[in-house]
């Protein structure tokens, strides 16, 4: 069966976890700032701050920049739901902006219509929660534009995006943004089986998430309410939670990380490859806008309808080839139902939901295993 991902864990990744399992500290240590390093150089951050998942690092984001009860935060209706959840996590209110048909993004227009709109009734948003759907960048300039205009906190969530550019800049070094998430999942770009990271450009932020990260304690006599000059005494400050990273899982990320250009001109290649192949299929194949470098996560194609969608997903099944749909619409899930949303609310998310599905798409992926998705999809079409 070929899956539509699948992690690469390769010899010099064991040897890391070993190396990590023999440490004297199992727990968050000095692997975990190793680890924290690399990211920045890699994403071109200022600081960034590794936790246990990426929807840990959304809830200590949304925390970091004071979401709270009776707050309003806005986020893309096509992601995975931890997107919407992290907000709900501070008890703030949730609401979504449609997307651009093309890239899957949060549409800059969308957004500007919403925001004049909510500025009117006096609701805006205290963050908005935008996705690089696929690994493509969201409109950074245009979105960060509209945000500063009407006051609103940007926070990035590129669980798909490690690796991505956007004109000159990197996805993590926050150009556009306060606060930049990935995730380090099984089968996102790079992985430390469960992980994430909150990357920004401002310390002080970055700061306040290390503390939400591990109970609101802190050891740093600085930042002491009653510091009382005793080694062992440590003071909480804040309602914080144990999302921390082990050392196993960051030794793995270590590794991982080494091989990010690697994974990411692998992905590129396999997208390339779909691109040529299916130049004269009746299908939409993922957009790369000008200026940008997609990190294809996913690797999205659009059928004409929900019916031919079905029928290509049952064709590649029967063929041994697993594909998968990003994403069921976040305010038609029931949960989110149960807030007031509705079919109708978000029409482009809803129509466009009906004929997307992912193809094959990691690191790992075989030039012949790639070669017979390429034959099965083009059979179905013949
Ligand atoms: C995977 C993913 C998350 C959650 O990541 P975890 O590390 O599994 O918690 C959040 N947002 C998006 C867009 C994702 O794809």
């Amino acid at each position: 069966m070929i899956e539509y991902a699948k992690q690469c864990v390769e010899q010099d990744d064991l040897e890391g976890v070993i190396n990590a399992l023999k440490s004297p500290m199992l727990t968050q240590g000095p692997l975990t700032g190793v680890f924290e390093d690399g990211l920045c150089r890699r994403t071109g951050a200022n600081q960034a701050c590794v936790v246990s998942s990426a929807t840990a690092a959304l809830h200590v984001a949304c925390l970091a920049l004071g979401v709270t009860q009776g707050d309003i935060v806005w986020t893309s209706p096509i992601s995975f739901v931890a997107s919407a959840n992290a907000a709900r996590y501070c008890g703030a209110n949730v609401d979504f902006v449609d997307i651009d048909q093309g890239t899957l993004n949060i549409c800059p227009l969308a957004l500007k219509q919403k925001m004049r709109h909510a500025s009117e009734l006096g609701d805006l948003p205290k963050v908005l929660i935008l996705v690089h759907m696929g690994g493509q960048p969201t409109h950074l300039q245009e979105i960060s534009e509209i945000c500063k205009h009407y006051g609103v906190k940007v926070v990035e969530d590129a669980s798909h995006a490690l690796g991505a550019r956007y004109g000159a800049t990197l996805i993590g070094d926050c150009f556009y943004s306060d606060l930049t998430v990935f995730s380090f999942h099984a089968i996102k770009i790079i992985t430390t089986g469960e992980g994430g990271a909150i990357c920004s450009k401002d310390p002080l932020l970055v700061e306040r998430a290390r503390l939400f990260r591990s109970h609101g304690i802190t050891r740093d006599p600085e930042r002491m309410v009653f510091a009382q000059g005793d080694p062992w005494y440590y003071e909480q400050l804040e309602l914080g939670f144990n999302y921390r990273m082990t050392e196993i899982q960051a030794a793995l990320g270590i590794a991982q990380l080494e091989k990010l250009e690697k994974f990411i001109k692998k992905r590129r290649k396999i997208a390339k490859a779909y691109n040529e192949a299916f130049v004269d299929l009746p299908i939409e194949m993922p957009i790369e806008t000008a200026g940008s470098r997609s990190a294809y996560h996913l690797y999205i194609i659009k059928t004409k309808d929900v019916v031919e969608r079905r029928a290509l997903y049952d064709f590649c099944l029967d063929k041994a080839i697993r594909l998968n749909v990003h994403y069921y619409p976040i305010h038609l899930q029931p949960y989110y139902r149960n807030q007031g949303f509705k079919v109708g609310d978000f029409p482009v998310s809803e129509e466009v939901y009906g004929r997307i599905i992912s193809l094959p798409m990691y690191a790992g992926l075989s030039g012949q295993d790639q070669s017979r998705v390429i034959d099965v999809i083009q059979e179905f079409y013949r």
